[in-house]
């Protein structure tokens, strides 16, 4: 198939996501609608799945990892009520494809990776889409941001069995976190904001997330 031609499917495909997957269900923010338009999903995912990447499904990214599925990314990003004022943590950069649609919104990401060839690929994607008001870290996320300093809104993209505590004091007074908590293979995507020091939650729908490993996190 030449270029032109899976170009134009691949556009095709992203209308139909944004359709049925995201309007269809309940992203409503027109900011997130747009953002998730523009964001091309195809350059997250390697080359062989290409014609997948508009499927509403996690997607394999190498490192035993996966790029999470679009709904997911949407709904996490709706919850966290951006805005160009906001500076983003985001544990788990993964692919990167989250963070992209974060620094879209947001004024500032800085993202945190485990492993070191997934950070250095995200970096790339990004940079390639001209995308540079993120900060890229490899390390253990669940320990937080490794220099001091404050964020507006937190988001982890694994599960945690609860909030790391390094995480709730790197929030700012009135911040919102939202992350995937639970210790089975389902967890709760919970959102949750800090008034008066404590989290006012609300479980928001079941979800499926690969684990936290880390100090705050899962051991394995
Ligand atoms: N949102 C990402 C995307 O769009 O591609 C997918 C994230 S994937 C579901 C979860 C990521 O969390 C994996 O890349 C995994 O390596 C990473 N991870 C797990 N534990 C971590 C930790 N303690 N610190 C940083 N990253 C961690």
């Amino acid at each position: 198939m030449d270029r032109q031609r899976e170009q134009d499917m691949l556009d095709q495909a992203r209308q139909r996501m944004l359709r049925n997957d995201l309007q269809g269900r309940d992203i409503t923010d027109p900011d997130v609608l747009r953002v998730m338009m523009e964001v091309p999903r195809e350059a997250f995912v390697p080359d062989g799945y290409h014609s997948q990447a508009y499927v509403d499904g996690p997607l394999p990214i190498g490192s035993g990892q996966t790029i999470s599925q679009p709904y997911i990314v949407a709904l996490m990003t709706q919850l966290l009520r951006l805005d160009r004022d906001c500076a983003v943590l985001e544990i788990g950069t993964g692919s990167g494809y989250q963070t992209a649609i974060l620094a879209r919104l947001a004024g500032k990401v800085y993202t945190i990776e485990k492993f070191e060839e997934l950070s250095s690929g995200a970096r790339q994607v990004l940079e390639r889409l001209g995308i540079g008001n993120v900060e890229f870290r490899v390390g253990d996320g669940s320990a937080g941001w490794p220099e001091p300093r404050r964020f507006d809104r937190i988001l982890l993209t694994a599960a945690a069995p609860d909030w790391p505590a390094p995480l709730l004091a790197q929030l700012v007074e009135g911040g919102v976190i939202v992350a995937p908590v639970g210790c089975g293979s389902t967890q709760a995507l919970v959102a949750a904001e800090k008034v008066h020091g404590k989290l006012i939650e609300r479980h928001v729908c079941g979800c499926r997330f690969v684990r936290l490993i880390g100090e705050h996190g899962f051991s394995q």
